[in-house]
């Protein structure tokens, strides 16, 4: 443990979900806060995320346990706005395509043993559950349901944390260009943004999505880097009456708090073509193909038009666990790394500003500390 003394001026540096969590937890324990962030916030992954709030599916006990202490905290916050209409829990519902790999029956095995709740659901079964979908799409081992599983929008949400950040007195630098930790004396005492100024801190959170591993390579750090680039895609608002996120083949859904969808995949992912000046180019038919691929799983396969879509960095580390804490060659620089970050996003800023007030490791974090990197 190092930051043993409560900090008393913390600079975060991401305007994604993670910082702003961090940042707000931060001020409601009374803790002096900066946050910086490159351009707006919510302009890199926390903006073009499908944001589905789930443990779904099988993964670590430590993960599971994360995930379900960060889908508590969802169902806190709708308590707080009852009649949010960018954080909803209407379900999840998944299905596999119909080959040697479909892992349905085993995987809704698996969720029930461990208490996760899941209906396992037969084609025809599935209207009488949630409306929406269209059941010729969905494959003879069925789909499982999911209804303690959800979604928010997480622009939205930022927008109400950093409401709440400002007024308990936190600071908020947008468009501040690339900033640099600092390092000085062997631990991290604060940040310098592209125009030259220095923000003085006793303790920095990197919370940069996925430009976190090569931050940290700055300082002689490692953090293994799985970071794909993905893409989302949204459509115009239409009126159908899809409410759980869909979780497909060939294509996951979730609904938008202004009557549309939100889209992706993993093969219109890999279709992302990345240009040698660092920009991206998505082919026409990748954007139509997707809208396809959602027509044919809802009700009614309605006709969809693209609004707009996102396409960058989704932040994921080497081991696909999630990445938390301070690094311990470097007292005061704190990081946090993670794919699931919707649904991990108010657990993690909670706990990270714990740890960076009261300098207590929390045993919720402990297997996914940054220093299982180092060989
Ligand atoms: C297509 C897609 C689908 C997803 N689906 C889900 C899902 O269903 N469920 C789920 O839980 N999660 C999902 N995720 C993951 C989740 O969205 C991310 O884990 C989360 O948004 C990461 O938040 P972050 O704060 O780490 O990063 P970001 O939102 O990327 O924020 C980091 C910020 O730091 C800024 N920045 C970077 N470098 C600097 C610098 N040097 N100086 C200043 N600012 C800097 C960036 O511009 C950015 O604003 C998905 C992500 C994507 C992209």
């Amino acid at each position: 443990m190092h930051a043993s003394t409560r900090p008393s001026k913390v600079v975060v540096v991401g305007g994604g979900i993670f910082g702003v969590s961090t940042a707000v937890h931060l001020a409601r324990l009374g803790v002096q806060t900066t946050l910086i962030n490159d351009g707006a916030l919510a302009n890199g992954a926390s903006g073009r995320s499908l944001a589905w709030l789930n443990s779904a599916r099988r993964r670590s006990d430590a993960y599971h346990r994360l995930r379900l202490a960060g889908i508590d905290r969802y169902r806190t916050l709708s308590v707080k706005y009852p009649d949010a209409t960018w954080l909803r829990f209407d379900g999840g519902l998944t299905w596999d395509a119909d080959d040697a790999d479909n892992d349905i029956v085993a995987v809704f095995d698996y969720e029930h043993d461990l208490g996760y709740d899941a209906q396992l659901l037969a084609p025809d079964q599935i209207a009488k559950t949630t409306p929406g979908v269209d059941a010729r799409s969905v494959t003879r081992q069925g789909a499982i349901f999911n209804p303690g599983e959800g979604w928010v929008d997480l622009p939205s949400l930022i927008g109400v944390l950093a409401e709440e950040f400002r007024a308990l007195g936190g600071e908020i630098i947008t468009d501040a260009g690339r900033a640099t930790v600092n390092v000085q004396g062997g631990r991290a005492s604060g940040v310098t943004t592209a125009d030259g100024a220095d923000w003085a801190a006793d303790a920095v959170l990197l919370a940069a999505g996925g430009e976190v591993p090569a931050i940290v390579a700055l300082a002689g750090q490692h953090i293994g880097d799985d970071t794909p680039i993905a893409l989302l895609v949204r459509t115009k608002p239409i009126k159908h009456p899809l409410k759980a996120v869909l979780n497909t083949p060939r294509v996951a859904i979730r609904p938008t708090p202004d009557g549309a969808f939100a889209l992706d995949s993993a093969w219109s992912e890999e279709e992302v073509i990345k240009k040698a000046d660092g920009s991206y180019e998505i082919k026409l038919s990748t954007l139509e193909g997707l809208l396809l691929e959602a027509s044919k799983v809802l009700e009614g396969n309605p006709k969809l038009e693209i609004a707009d879509y996102g396409v960058g960095p989704k932040p994921i580390p080497g081991d696909g666990e999630p990445v938390f804490g301070e690094l311990q060659a470097i007292p005061g620089y704190f990081v946090a790394f993670s794919h699931s970050g919707a649904t991990l996003g108010l657990i993690a800023g909670e706990l990270l500003a714990d740890e960076i007030a009261t300098g207590r490791r929390h045993p919720l974090l402990a297997s996914f500390r940054p220093e299982r990197f180092v060989s």
